[in-house]
């Protein structure tokens, strides 16, 4: 099974001292009461029942992975709670993700906007769309979304959301009408409906999804769209980016990890239908009123055997799964030794 999850304390990837130094003083903040623990003894199916399977995260820090026996949703718990966030994310969560201090102009890969544009394309029926972005970063997504949507004769009005000021003052600069408030504040303050709705790796950060996807409804229309994108549990096999490890993969940062199915029931109890999804997973919901919102402790279920009998194969044998993934080449080790080796000399780490 996934003993090695339970049992070890050892973090699965070298850290630079950037990120040491970090990790050291985020235990203090907790220690010290600067940043809050919750603890979740209940799935957001209202289910019980559940196995821990991974002890610690990937910087070896102490927040547990549980795996609902109902919905095969995967909860982290303890987490950070909501009003202790965004001191966290300003002060720990780059550092200590991306192991430096400088900032990041583009938080998210580039093409990603067109990889979302491509994605929702053909649901798209209108020649001028209201664009929303919760956590949209410095808006890079959002431009690349609507240079591209321009292409295809669609005017796109860019909105959304982001914790931090400077990157939210770049995005304004590009003219962008994004915001510090909080997603309660802005749908407060809004009298806008979106045609479409992004949250791309935002959804498995979110300490209480269901009350956020409750939220959107207020600032949609009938047929509104959203685009949730997050890591797929079921892709690990060839998710060279985690170099197929779950224990890589884990972090206290994500409160939930999805699977497309545990995902869909999620959503669903909020009363979005599934429109497109993968495993990957990028999918496109919309709102249904009829969908049976029927709490999914009722409905039958057996997503968790799937997403257990996966990690339990994946981790027998990760070292198979890990000789395909492209950087553990001979050549790219190297690389990447040379570069970690320069950037001590330089004190850039
Ligand atoms: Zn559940």
């Amino acid at each position: 099974m996934l003993e090695r999850l339970l049992a070890t304390a050892k973090t699965p990837w070298k850290m630079n001292n950037l990120q040491l130094t970090t990790e050291l003083d985020l235990q203090v903040a907790i220690k010290n009461g600067d940043i809050f623990l919750c603890k979740r003894d209940v799935c957001l199916c209202s289910s019980h029942n559940k196995i821990r399977i991974a002890s610690i995260d990937r910087f070896g820090l102490d927040f547990s992975s549980y795996i609902c026996k109902n919905c095969g949703l995967v909860f982290t718990s303890p987490y950070i709670c909501e009003n202790s966030l965004p001191f966290y994310y300003n002060k720990y969560y780059h550092p200590l993700h991306f192991g430096t201090n400088k900032p990041i102009k583009s938080l998210f890969s580039k093409g990603q906007g067109l990889k979302i544009f491509n994605f929702a394309k053909e649901y798209l029926n209108s020649s001028y769309i209201k664009i929303f972005e919760m956590g949209a970063g410095c808006g890079t997504n959002l431009l690349e979304f609507a240079k591209v949507a321009k292409k295809y004769g669609i005017k796109a009005d860019c909105c959304g959301t982001e914790y931090n000021a400077d990157y939210v003052q770049y995005g304004n600069k590009k003219g962008l009408k994004i915001t510090t408030d909080s997603i309660e504040e802005y749908v407060s303050k809004t009298i806008d409906k979106f045609d479409l709705i992004i949250l791309s790796h935002i959804f498995e950060h979110l300490t209480n999804p269901t009350g956020t996807l409750n939220l959107f409804k207020k600032i949609s229309h009938e047929n509104t769209l959203l685009y949730i994108e997050v890591p797929g549990i079921m892709n690990l096999k060839t998710q060279y980016v985690y170099d197929c490890d779950f224990l890589k993969y884990l972090t206290h940062a994500h409160t939930f990890n999805f699977s497309l199915s545990s995902l869909r029931a999620t959503l669903n109890y909020c009363g979005f239908e599934l429109v497109q999804g993968n495993e990957k997973i990028e999918s496109i919901f919309r709102m249904n009123r009829h969908i049976n919102k029927t709490p999914s402790t009722q409905v039958k279920n057996v997503n968790y055997k799937e997403i257990l009998s996966y990690l339990t194969e994946l981790e027998a044998n990760l070292a198979f799964y890990q000789s395909k993934n492209p950087a553990n080449s001979v050549y790219n080790r190297l690389k990447r030794k040379i570069r970690f080796f320069i950037e001590k000399l330089t004190g850039e780490i």
